[in-house]
């Protein structure tokens, strides 16, 4: 496949479909995004987006909106204990909400109107049609004519189905797709769970909200750490005093075992008291996944972003690997390296990421035996890489 498809179906609406969405039909192909999710006006789950140089780079080609998408952060921070300034490290990532980078991507997609982006851009010339279709699960996959038919069920329980030239699995991770091309997938639950929330800025002392404003923290305790950082709202505003504190905050299942503001215990988080103002926190399982391949039925269907590979949050590179995805695949449309290479580099930083997020997972909650562990697997695999003459810095850097 060394031009660009025709048409195109996307299953899953989410970050990953958006990008390869926007690219592709900003580049000419008629795309149809089938998302199982009836509403279009979703939200983030009180977590904010950390991004770098691929998303920077697909919004600066084709963002029209205009419209600031993040906030940089200058630095991370490093507290240890009760030591809140023990470090700082030169780390730039820029952070962002998952709903106001969607409304966004919607905008320019197939011109949703929202509250972040009341004025949506208008088509571009050379465009290709982009149609969001909300309440489709997809449920069947099948090579006919030399195209691929992609079978769906409405909310309303009506079946449907389209015809496709290539077919983008890009449904996160419990993927329908990778199961219906039965891909060998490594998935597993860490043993852990992470906490999360939102504050208002406008509720915490101003010393509190001065000590977030412009870093991210990281807050190392006794065998668990939360990491800090400000988001804008969905609505995409970053006026101070509007923003949001993210918080996240690795735990074992009971978290009265470490809980950070637990009184007992002789180490506090300077957001201690403060993440308590939390009126919803959200508790997800931490798993991860990894696939070992990703393009199946002669090309014509693609697993992408958190379909593909999905990693512990810790260094929060699941939005990067999708556009990371999107801009490999243009590389392959554009003819500059064949659809094998890019799932090689695929498989290759998917696996350094996923073995990386095991890694922090472990150290930062005090897994010992599995942080060794971990270390020696990621130094084994690096060292074969090497050997294999791969250039392991490109791989691992942000470009
Ligand atoms: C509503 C929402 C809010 C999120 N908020 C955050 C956040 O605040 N912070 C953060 O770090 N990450 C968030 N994420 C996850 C984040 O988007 C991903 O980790 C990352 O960006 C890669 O995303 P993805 O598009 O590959 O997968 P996902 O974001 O998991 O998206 C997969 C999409 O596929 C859809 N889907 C699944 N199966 C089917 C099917 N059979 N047919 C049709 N559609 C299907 C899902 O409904 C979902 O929209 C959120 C995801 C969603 C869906």
């Amino acid at each position: 496949m060394n031009s660009l498809p025709k048409s195109v179906v996307i299953v899953g609406g989410s970050l990953s479909g958006l990008f390869h969405g926007l690219y592709l039909k900003r580049n000419g192909s008629n795309v149809v995004i089938l998302e199982q999710d009836p509403n279009n006006f979703r939200s983030s789950h009180q977590a904010g987006i950390a991004y770098g140089y691929a998303v920077e780079e697909i919004l600066h080609r084709y963002d029209a909106t205009g419209l600031q998408p993040c906030t940089p952060s200058v630095a991370t921070r490093i507290a240890y204990h009760r030591r809140q300034h023990f470090m700082q490290l030169g780390i730039i990532r820029h952070l962002t909400s998952w709903g106001l980078l969607y409304r966004i991507l919607r905008a320019n997609f197939d011109g949703m109107m929202s509250d972040a982006v009341p004025n949506p851009p208008l088509p571009m010339p050379g465009d290709g049609e982009g149609a969001y279709l909300v309440g489709r699960r997809v449920t069947s996959l099948e090579p006919e004519h030399g195209m691929v038919k992609v079978g769906f069920i409405t909310s309303d329980g009506e079946e449907g189905f389209l015809y496709a030239d290539l077919v983008i699995g890009a449904d996160g991770v419990h993927s329908t797709i990778r199961n219906l091309v039965h891909a060998q997938v490594t998935k597993e639950y860490s043993g852990y769970v992470a906490w999360r929330g939102t504050i208002c800025e406008c509720e915490l002392v101003p010393a509190t909200a001065l000590y977030f404003a412009d870093r991210t923290s990281l807050n190392f305790l006794s065998d668990t750490y939360v990491v800090s950082y400000i988001i804008p709202p969905d609505s995409g505003s970053f006026t101070p005093g509007t923003r949001l504190v993210n918080w996240v905050w690795p735990s074992k299942p009971d978290p009265l075992a470490t809980a950070p503001c637990n009184p007992p215990r002789r180490s506090r988080s300077p957001l201690c008291g403060s993440h308590l103002l939390t009126r919803h926190p959200f508790i997800t399982k931490v798993n991860d996944a990894l696939c070992d391949r990703a393009v199946f039925f002669n090309g014509k269907v693609i697993l992408v972003g958190d379909a593909f590979a999905t990693f512990r949050p810790h260094f929060a590179v699941a939005t990067e690997q999708a556009a990371r995805h999107c801009l490999g695949l243009g590389r392959v449309w554009g003819g500059e390296m064949t659809l094998q290479e890019w799932e090689e580099e695929a498989k290759t930083w998917g696996k350094t990421q996923w073995l990386r997020g095991r890694i922090l997972g472990a150290f930062g909650t005090g897994r010992w035996w599995e942080f060794v562990k971990g270390l020696w697997k990621y130094v084994a695999f690096v060292v074969g890489l090497k050997v294999r003459g791969i250039n392991f810095q490109g791989l691992g850097g942000q470009h």
